[in-house]
């Protein structure tokens, strides 16, 4: 084995020996570039130390010194006390180590050694005394090891010292740091001004200043942007240009028929929303577009539009949603307003039966003018849909990047239509998203009211209950919602189960009061929702089941119970399935007793109805994996950048790959093969010849 590059096995390093090997494995570090790339948590900043003189009480520092004394006391089992001398030019002190006898071994006299603790008085004797939480003793080798720089701080796995890890960090970046190659092309160094690869890397374990520091994070954070939009610019491009897809007919009378058979005009951001679309689906290759509208904004009709495009064609449509309820839902609006025009409507959902499957599929592999509606079922189960020209995917945050993938392999590179209501912030939009061409619908039908937003305690309950009977009097409908999380199911589903029962037979006893589940039976769901939108029942209490798409435009109020365990964009959601008719309308936020931290936090539900502040605010506190509803995003993970702080050097990341491969789509020029290099070890890169994935 060759044991002089970057994949070397750890234990190669002096002084890692299997068992440490061992241990380092556990923390994902295999060989020498594993541990160049795990950077420190935090640092210690030993540039200075203060002088024994000068130790002021009770604050943690570091100190240095000669040890000068040392007497160990076991005053008690189970109590072992070390009690030394430490001197440096200034004076001395004395340093108390409270169960740490084995380090007697080493805690030789006459050694340096560098504490860190505070300083603490012994109250009996009134003595000042430095008591020891970590004992580094300074062996000859490498004094610069100990102080006089700024030190690493990494996380680390018990059987794990700090003083070994930064033993092992100098010495696999004295050894192995220069043969880092570095994949930045020599113009984007230069115009930037970045250090080279090798130079950053040992800024990070061991910065030589603050601002070396940054700028060699600057230059790592720019990496792993630079990467990603490579890949997804890279993408973009060749699905725009190698794959042949269904070519539509566009503006024919059946497209024409539909929109003027609806009961409104559309709006300008609707129309040109479709007009997007009929560009896309009309040019040879498979479209791949994300419509992004917020709640209430009439995507469904886009999504109609579009699949009228493809049965014109003479193709079958697709269109996956997350929830039954909504597919449900789905399935009703496209019967209405698609029936007339020859079109049948199906609905895959929920477990199927082996003998509905069989059906099903039968079905579906010799469709004509067939739009199939569908859960997850779609896709999980192996059914092949006959022609199929065009996917929806509608509330598509709730997929994961891969489960969007699958659907399209039931045809040949259909058309892909992405929807989704939670708004993207731009720094998502540019990396996860970054592969598809977007659409924003910028506008709501005309006479939208904005809900007003309240957040109240529980002990406002009864003012808001008065409001509501008076709503319920003037004919409209009402969404109580409880929080329905996994981890505690089984509670929460009691207190909307409990909630249900008391709101029934206490407060709301002149009216029909429903409620709604996710682990009802898919037929008991549907009954109630079609209740609820005939307007039999009045007021609908439910768990998140109806967070997404459901519209019934007679509901004006929502009431949200225990409103702090929801995260922001998921209350916009629930908000938005009110307001969707001209009239006014009101959200309450009820908090639970005992809550203060969030309510800045809600406050920002009240103060704003605009869904991409609210997304803003939620990448900022939750982060994007929980924004995605989902940590596979399928790119590379960001391991230093932080997609709201960064966003700067995302922007310029993204100009850059641009650039880079308009003028060198197929990186071969000689400045460009340590990069042509990088990207095509990358899991998901999709530089090597003709592959797409
Ligand atoms: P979302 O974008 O949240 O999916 P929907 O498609 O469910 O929104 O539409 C919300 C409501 O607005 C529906 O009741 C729909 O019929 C109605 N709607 C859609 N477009 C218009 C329009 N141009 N004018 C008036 N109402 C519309
Ligand atoms: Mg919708």
């Amino acid at each position: 084995m060759n044991h002089k590059g970057l994949d070397t096995p750890i234990q190669y390093v002096k002084g890692v020996g299997p068992k440490v090997s061992q241990r380092l494995a556990t923390m994902n570090i295999l060989n020498m570039k594993d541990f160049l790339y795990t950077f420190p948590r935090t640092y210690d900043d030993r540039r200075s130390l203060p002088s024994i003189s000068d130790l002021s009480l009770s604050t943690p520092t570091t100190i240095k010194g000669r040890l000068i004394s040392l007497t160990e006391n076991k005053p008690r089992p189970g109590l072992n006390i070390l009690k030394g001398m430490i001197q440096d030019e200034t004076g001395s002190i004395a340093a108390i180590w409270f169960n740490q006898g084995f380090l007697k071994r080493v805690l030789k006299i006459d050694t340096q050694v560098v504490l860190s603790g505070k300083v603490t008085v012994n109250s009996f004797q009134s003595e000042r005394q430095f008591s020891v939480a970590n004992t580094e003793v300074i062996s000859a080798e490498d004094p610069s090891l100990y102080v006089g720089q700024v030190l690493p701080i990494y996380a680390l796995v018990s059987g794990l010292i700090q003083l070994q890890m930064r033993k092992i960090a100098k010495s696999i970046i004295t050894q192995y740091g220069p043969l880092l190659q570095d994949p930045l092309p020599p113009y984007l160094m230069n115009q930037y001004q970045f250090f080279s690869l090798s130079d950053a890397i040992k800024e990070m374990h061991f910065p030589s200043s603050r601002e070396y520091f940054q700028s060699a994070k600057k230059r790592l954070v720019f990496e792993e942007f630079f990467y990603g939009q490579l890949i997804l610019e890279k993408r973009r491009m060749l699905s725009k240009q190698n794959i042949p897809g269904p070519q539509f007919v566009v503006g024919g009378p059946p497209s024409k028929q539909f929109i003027d058979a609806l009961p409104y005009r559309l709006t300008k951001a609707q129309e040109r929303a479709i007009s997007d679309i009929e560009t896309d689906v009309s040019s040879p290759h498979p479209m791949n577009r994300l419509i992004q509208g917020d709640v209430g904004s009439g995507k469904t009709d886009v999504a109609m539009a579009a699949l009228m495009m493809a049965i014109s064609s003479g193709f079958n449509g697709a269109m996956m949603v997350p929830t039954e309820i909504l597919a449900e839902q789905h399935y009703r609006t496209l019967k209405e307003r698609l029936s007339p025009f020859n079109v049948s409507i199906m609905l895959l959902k929920g477990k199927l039966k082996v003998s509905e499957k069989k059906e099903a599929q039968l079905q579906l592999s010799s469709a004509k003018r067939t739009i199939v509606v569908g859960t997850h079922a779609l896709y999980q189960d192996p059914v092949v849909i006959n022609q199929l020209g065009l996917v929806v995917v509608d509330e598509q945050h709730r997929f994961g990047v891969f489960q969007r993938m699958k659907l399209k392999d039931k045809g040949h590179s259909p058309h892909c239509l992405f929807m989704t209501a939670t708004p993207i912030p731009r720094s998502l939009m540019l990396t996860v998203y970054g592969d598809l061409d977007k659409t924003i619908i910028d506008e709501l039908p005309p006479g939208r009211v904005a809900p007003k937003t309240y957040v109240l305690k529980e002990g406002g309950l009864t003012k808001v209950y008065s409001f509501c009977h008076q709503e319920l009097q003037k004919g409209y409908q009402i969404y109580i919602v409880y929080p329905l999380v996994e981890e505690s199911e089984k509670i929460d589903l009691n207190s909307a189960v409990q909630g249900y029962d008391i709101l029934k037979s206490q407060v709301f006893t002149h009216h029909k009061v429903d409620l709604i589940h996710g682990k009802m039976k898919s037929e008991e769901k549907e009954a109630v929702m079609n209740r609820f939108k005939k307007g039999t029942t009045q007021v609908l209490v439910s768990t998140t089941v109806i967070e997404v798409g459901i519209d019934v435009p007679n509901a004006t109020i929502m009431v949200i119970r225990h409103a702090e365990r929801f995260g922001l964009s998921q209350l916009h959601q629930l908000r938005g399935r009110i307001g969707r008719g001209g009239t006014a309308s009101t959200c309450f936020l009820i908090t639970s007793p005992n809550v203060s931290a969030t309510k800045d936090r809600l406050q920002a539900m009240a103060s704003t109805s605009d869904g991409f502040k609210i997304a803003e605010y939620d990448l900022a506190i939750r982060g994007p994996g929980d924004m995605l509803g989902s940590r596979q995003s399928g790119l590379p993970s960001l391991q230093l950048a932080d997609l709201v702080k960064d966003e700067k050097i995302l922007l310029i990341a993204r100009e850059e790959a641009k650039k880079l491969l308009q003028q060198d789509p197929l990186l071969v020029e000689s400045h460009h093969q340590n990069l042509k290099r990088h990207v095509l070890s990358m899991k998901n890169s999709c530089f090597s010849e003709g592959q797409l994935n």
